[in-house]
């Protein structure tokens, strides 16, 4: 057997701790419970009580004499004096005729004693702690409360994720690839018989919030086997070769509790490409090549299903993803609009709602959404319903929850003057106006001027009847030429312009940037890509890969895209310039005004001009 030096120094722990507990129990404890108390004499006490015959015991022991004296009132008590060489004492005693002597404790007595002593307490102390390590291992989340600086994989059975894939909603091609895992870890041998390896480790890939983390607990809840769950960054310690340590001990327990799944989350902390830079961080190199080996080192067939989660994959050491280790990718993608209206209802089983709730409509309002956001939307929706004293949630608080996820909460008191208020609902309805009056523009769902917390001071909701995987050139020019119908209508109406359009600037830049560099969109360039996404799941960002001469083509190319975009709002306004007036004057009166009011304004005979 291999000696663990843990094992020798919790051991070693354990035996100071028993024997001191036993020693106070003995020397303070026991003396208490243990029945009269001993009085210590001189000697000559002694005698004089054994002249007077009121002694009936004697224990002669080795350096000390115990006995028992009759007190006047016919009790006895117990007296212990100083051994002194007396000869005669035997015999004096042995004259009195009615005393009871020893030489030493009685011989039967002395397996009892030992047993109560020292066993019992033994015994006692042994439950104690085994009683207080397993407390203690719970509130810690498993693993050995002794083990410090060992790993702190938490090890969860199925009652404590308590998630099954029924919380999932949505998701389905990864349930499915991990329907697999769960299979193998029930029937392992159906596997073996065929031959087939089950992928020791699957990567849960995709942008936060998709339900990679849910995903893994769902594994664990369905598959009813151990989970040992650690996050990338508790192996990244002060000391060195402490990540390194705690990753051999994860696989260790691991081993012994196969079968069993070892997930690893934001596995990106510490499984990074490693670069040759000598001055790259020592700890995490170690660390991630102690996983390598732990991955290589056990049987695929035992049934230790690693799973990992990140949402930067491209960052990964190859190492580490190569056929053996994280073969199997399973992505976690943005939930579509089925996926969205599915995470809606699973979250909405936990509140209580009003009866005909449309979730489809929530959904279609929130495309781009992740399932965090939509879980978030749900409790939002809750809290309001709260907040305004009511027993259920209605349509209008998961349609407010949805402006407050996106948006923030709305500033009731912030005091906006007149002047600016005018001047947010021109923008506001420039935008709307616009973005009606194209063909490849989604409708207008909202359009409110009530400032948010986020620092938006107002903003159109546009709602696409469907949902849309593709973008068509169109579409985007068009989705540009909305957001620059907001300065347009500045423009038009006050003759300048001002910082509120700051947004709507960035987010028309990116969209035409990226249909010259990325989506081969523009007429100077052909089918070339001229910046590559580095970061998939986090936001998008994108590097260039061309010399600075096609940099400065691209500058101008962007710039005469949102221009030509620019022209064209200010074409649509200043053609519909009397419903602009009209439908402003309406927003700064109401405030938030709907897409059917709004359409309603613009579908009608021009009555009055403001
Ligand atoms: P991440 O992908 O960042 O690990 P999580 O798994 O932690 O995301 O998800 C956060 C929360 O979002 C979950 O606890 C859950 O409430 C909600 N959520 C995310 N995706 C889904 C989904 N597909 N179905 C139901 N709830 C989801
Ligand atoms: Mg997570
Ligand atoms: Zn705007």
């Amino acid at each position: 057997m291999k000696v663990n030096k843990d094992f020798i120094r919790d051991m070693l722990v354990y035996l100071i701790f028993i024997s001191t507990v036993i020693a106070i129990f003995n020397f303070l404890i026991l003396p208490i419970f243990g029945g009269k108390k001993i009085k210590e004499t001189d000697y000559s006490f002694f005698l004089s009580q054994v002249d007077e015959g009121n002694v009936t015991k004697v224990n002669i022991k080795e350096n000390e004499i115990l006995f028992e004296a009759e007190n006047k009132d016919g009790s006895t008590s117990r007296y212990s004096t100083g051994k002194i060489d007396d000869p005669e004492l035997v015999s004096r005693l042995y004259e009195k005729g009615n005393i009871e002597f020893t030489a030493s404790f009685e011989s039967n007595n002395i397996v009892l004693e030992f047993i109560v002593s020292w066993v019992l307490p033994i015994i006692f102390f042994a439950l104690l702690w085994n009683v207080f390590m397993k407390g203690m291992g719970k509130r810690m989340g498993g693993g050995n409360a002794m083990s410090f600086g060992k790993s702190n994989a938490k090890i969860y059975v199925k009652a404590q994720t308590g998630k099954t894939f029924k919380d999932v909603a949505g998701q389905d091609e990864a349930k499915d690839a991990l329907v697999e895992i769960v299979d193998f870890l029930h029937n392992p041998d159906k596997y073996a018989e065929i031959g087939a390896n089950l992928p020791k480790g699957a990567l849960l890939v995709g942008p936060p919030g998709t339900g990679k983390t849910l995903l893994a607990q769902a594994v664990a809840g369905e598959a009813d086997v151990p989970f040992f769950s650690i996050s990338g960054s508790e192996f990244v310690e002060m000391f060195v070769g402490m990540g390194a340590a705690k990753v051999r001990d994860l696989f260790k327990q691991a081993n012994e509790k196969a079968p069993c799944i070892v997930f690893i989350d934001e596995i990106d902390t510490i499984g990074k490409k490693r670069d040759g830079n000598i001055s790259g961080n020592d700890e995490r190199e170690q660390t991630l090549n102690q996983l390598l080996t732990e991955m290589d080192g056990f049987d695929g067939k035992k049934g230790v299903v690693i799973l990992a989660a990140t949402n930067r994959p491209e960052s990964l050491d190859p190492a580490l993803l190569r056929p053996g280790r994280f073969d199997r990718r399973i992505p976690a993608e943005l939930p579509d609009l089925a996926g969205r209206e599915a995470i809606l209802k699973v979250h909405a089983r936990k509140i209580k709602t009003e009866q005909n709730i449309d979730f489809n409509a929530i959904a279609r309002a929130t495309a781009g959404a992740s399932g965090a956001e939509l879980a978030n939307i749900i409790n939002e929706s809750a809290l309001r319903a709260v907040r305004n004293n009511r027993q259920t949630v209605s349509q209008s608080d998961l349609e407010e929850s949805v402006e407050v996820v996106i948006a923030g909460y709305q500033r009731k008191n912030a005091v906006i003057s007149q002047k600016e208020k005018t001047i947010i609902a021109y923008h506001e309805i420039g935008h709307a106006l616009v973005a009606a009056k194209q063909k490849n523009s989604a409708p207008v769902h909202k359009i409110t001027i009530i400032p948010r917390t986020s620092g938006a001071l107002g903003y159109t909701m546009q709602v696409d009847e469907e949902e849309k995987f593709l973008m068509t050139k169109e579409e985007a020019l068009a989705r540009i030429t909305t957001l620059t119908g907001g300065r347009s209508a500045e423009e038009l109406i006050f003759n300048s312009c001002t910082s509120g359009a700051s947004n709507d600037i960035e987010k028309a830049t990116k969209i035409a940037r990226a249909m010259v560099t990325r989506y081969g969109m523009s007429s100077s360039f052909d089918m070339v890509a001229l910046e590559t996404v580095t970061n998939q799941y986090l936001g998008g960002d994108s590097s260039l890969a061309c010399s600075p001469e096609t940099a400065a083509k691209i500058d101008a190319e962007v710039n005469g895209i949102v221009k030509k975009c620019h022209e064209r709002a200010l074409r649509i306004l200043s053609e519909n310039i009397d419903k602009l007036h009209e439908l402003s004057h309406f927003l700064i009166e109401k405030e938030t005004i709907t897409g059917e009011e709004f359409m309603s304004i613009l579908n009608r005979k021009v009555i009055s001009i403001a």
